[in-house]
């Protein structure tokens, strides 16, 4: 049984807002939002972080960027912008060490560093 905590939700071990889900990835809002929209989108398959991806990746991955868009873009976010982030690794910020991307918007972000 894992311990990851991503892995949890994926199997429904422990509660999520599940926004979306596929064969490939769960979308679950985020815990602790830092905007009005906040989710995580994760994908199915455990992989610690973007250092642990590989080709044989490729599908699975642009399909998380097209499942991003599409929930943005439902939930009215799109055309205004939004920001979709991945942290890899403790330097990148990274706290919970199964691969995601938030996707965050809903008002002005303010500040970025790139
Ligand atoms: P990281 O810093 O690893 O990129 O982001 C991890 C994110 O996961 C954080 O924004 C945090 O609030 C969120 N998170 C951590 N534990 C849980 C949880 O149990 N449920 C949900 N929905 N989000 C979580």
């Amino acid at each position: 049984m894992s311990e990851c905590i991503f892995c949890k939700i994926i199997n429904k071990e422990i509660p999520s807002q599940v926004i979306f889900e596929d064969e490939h990835v769960l979308a679950f809002k985020d815990i602790n939002p830092v905007a009005p929209v906040h989710l995580l989108v994760v994908p199915k398959k455990h992989r610690e972080s973007l250092n642990d991806i590989d080709v044989t990746d490729e599908a699975w991955l642009g399909h998380i960027l097209i499942v991003a868009k599409k929930l943005a873009q439902e939930l009215g976010i799109a055309d205004s912008g939004y920001r979709v982030v991945n942290n890899c690794g403790d330097d990148g910020g990274q706290v919970v060490k199964h691969l995601h991307f938030h996707v965050i918007g809903g008002q002005p972000l303010g500040v970025k560093i790139c």
